[in-house]
C-alpha cells in the first residue's frame, strides 16, 4: 500500500471516529428508523415497546452503546495498524484485504472470506448500516 493511500484511509478513519464520538443522537434515530435490527422489532412491535417503557429504552441504548464501542475499537485498531504498517492485512488469514473492501469499510480487519465466516457467529448488521 502506498503512503498516499494510507494517508487517505487514515483521514477517513479519523473522520469516522470523530463522527462516532460526537453524534450519538443521530445514530439512535437512524437505528430506530432504519430498522436495522429486524429481529428485535419482530420480537417486540413498537406499541409493545412503548408499553415496556424504560426497560426497552435501556436495553436499546445498551445495544447501541456496545455496537458503537465495537466500531470505535475497530477504528482505533485500524489507526494503530496504519502506524505500525500492518494496515490492510487480514487478521484471520494474513492475506491482503482487497482495496475495494477497505474503500467500503476502512476499519475492516478481515478479508471478505474471513468476514463471511465471522458473520456466522457475529451480527455484522451494524457495520453494513454505517455505510
Ligand atoms: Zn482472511
Amino acid at each position: 500500500m502506498t503512503p498516499e493511500r494510507r494517508r487517505i484511509y487514515k483521514n477517513r478513519l479519523l473522520n469516522m471516529r470523530a463522527q462516532l464520538r460526537g453524534d450519538v443522537s443521530r445514530m439512535v434515530s437512524s437505528a430506530l428508523s432504519a430498522g436495522d435490527d429486524g429481529a428485535r422489532q419482530n420480537r417486540m412491535p413498537i406499541h409493545m415497546a412503548e408499553m415496556a417503557g424504560d426497560h426497552f429504552e435501556q436495553e436499546l441504548s445498551l445495544t447501541l452503546a456496545s455496537s458503537k464501542d465495537g466500531t470505535l475499537q475497530k477504528i482505533e485498531r485500524a489507526l494503530e495498524r496504519i502506524e505500525d504498517g500492518t494496515y490492510g492485512v487480514c487478521d484471520g488469514c494474513g492475506r491482503k484485504i482487497l482495496q475495494a473492501r477497505l474503500d467500503a469499510i476502512p476499519y475492516a480487519d478481515l478479508c471478505v472470506p474471513c468476514a463471511r465466516l465471522d458473520e456466522d457467529t457475529a451480527n455484522q448488521g451494524w457495520d453494513e448500516e454505517e455505510l
